[in-house]
């Protein structure tokens, strides 16, 4: 019998309860029969197939971990490994979910008062509000904590503000845009939530790019754009409380640099026993196993500290550094692990419809989004040595 396509080596998955591998089933479910048949299509196209918006709905997959305003709960274990599904199939789905669920909806779990995350989270968890999130700027990307441009300044009961923000996942349809901005004078870093009819307020979509084809990325530019008071994140006062966002969701960005390497370990395992070469399976030749297994002990050493990294979130102890170490190692790690699939695949591995050309564009970009290698290992290294390497 050919053996199992199964990335989950260890079963990891075991580790949950009947309730949480339920929900995990259904994310499957929903990767497999949704997702896949219409993926390759919408990446060559470089368009967003609204239709499974409603469909994430459905399987209840809105603010996993978060407690109470019609999210999903659960624990944060849970939330990395319905990341690592998504991903598994396809990371630009993955980063959709992540941008909406985590990174908006998160700035307002973790940053808006009780009466704006009435407002805003239950329709967002429901999907019926999607949410982007603008902290990047064209001149500044690594150093926003210190060098953002986009500027507020208070006029009575509005803000103003200016600037532009790119980069920006979902922009382009989003309606709840979390847009970071440093006050004039005070030069303290504050938070928005700005609507796409808000005066002041465009969205250019960004063209031409060569990962992550399906998330719709966009530069937006804030000119005199007004922002009532009830709409600043009441509890967003530095970059600090940003920095507490970015923390919960540069994990998820690891996770999906797991299910990344998962789906190109299952593509190239598959194929390794379907091609034949000289009269027999690739599979059976030492050097192409030598490859699968090199990417399986990838897979199977992120997925171990991943998990440990979900306990350590779930006891309320995870700190920046944590993250940071797994979004730089698990990234690292998934570059390593598409190349091995894209190189068993031969010539096959480059054709969009082999799906390993995907995922070796979009690990690419994970690579780099939610703080490069070089700026989270700066954060770890300062961490450990008690040096900051940061001007
Ligand atoms: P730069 O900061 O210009 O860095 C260029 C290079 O210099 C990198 O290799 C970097 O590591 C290195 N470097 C910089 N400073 C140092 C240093 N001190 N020491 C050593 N090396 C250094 N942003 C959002 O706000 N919202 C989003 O939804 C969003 N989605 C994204 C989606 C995609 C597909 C991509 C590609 C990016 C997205 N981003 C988003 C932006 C992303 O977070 C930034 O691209 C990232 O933080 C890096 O910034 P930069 O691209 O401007 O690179």
């Amino acid at each position: 019998a050919p053996p199992p396509i199964e990335g989950d080596f260890y079963r990891i998955a075991n580790v949950l309860n009947e309730g949480e591998r339920a929900l995990l089933r259904r994310v499957r479910d929903f990767t497999e029969g949704v997702i896949a048949p219409l993926i390759e299509e919408y990446w060559g196209r470089d368009e967003f197939p609204f239709a499974i918006i409603p469909k994430m709905a459905e399987i209840s997959i809105g603010g996993v971990g978060y407690q109470g305003y019609g999210a999903a709960g659960g624990s944060w274990l849970l939330n990395g490994l319905v990341a690592m599904e998504l991903a598994r199939v396809d990371a630009s789905v993955a980063t959709f979910w992540g941008v909406h669920t985590g990174l908006s909806a998160g700035s307002i779990y973790l940053c808006g008062d009780e009466a704006q995350k009435q407002r805003w989270l239950p329709s967002m968890m429901r999907f019926e509000k999607i949410g982007s999130f603008g902290l990047t700027e064209p001149l500044v990307g690594s150093a926003t904590s210190g060098g953002m441009m986009t500027t507020c300044r208070r006029e009575g009961e509005v803000w103003i503000l200016n600037g532009q923000k790119k980069w920006i996942g979902n922009a382009t349809f989003a309606d709840v845009n979390v847009i970071w901005a440093r006050e004039e004078g005070t030069n303290q870093v504050k938070g928005f939530v700005v609507g796409k009819d808000n005066p002041g307020f465009s969205v250019e979509k960004i063209r031409t790019k060569m990962a992550l084809r399906v998330v719709q990325n966009g530069l937006i530019t804030l000119k005199d754009c007004r922002v009532p008071e009830p709409d600043r994140l009441q509890n967003a006062n530095s970059f600090k409380d940003t920095a507490k966002v970015l923390r919960m969701t540069r994990t998820g960005v690891a996770w999906f640099a797991v299910g990344c390497q998962m789906g190109a370990y299952e593509h190239a395992l598959r194929y390794a026993t379907e091609r034949v070469q000289f009269g027999r399976p690739i599979g059976g030749f030492q050097l192409v196993q030598d490859l699968l297994v090199r990417m399986l002990g990838n897979v199977t050493a992120t997925q171990a500290m991943m998990l440990r990294l979900g306990q350590l979130q779930d006891e309320g102890v995870m700190r920046d550094e944590h993250a940071s170490l797994a979004k730089a190692f698990c990234t690292v790690k998934c570059r390593e692990t598409v190349g091995y699939a894209r190189e068993l695949l031969g010539g096959n591995g480059i054709l969009l419809e082999n799906h390993i050309g995907r995922f070796v564009a979009d690990a690419e970009a994970i690579y780099s989004y939610e703080g490069t290698r070089e700026i989270n290992t700066l954060i770890v290294g300062k961490s450990i040595t008690g040096l900051s390497a940061f001007v």
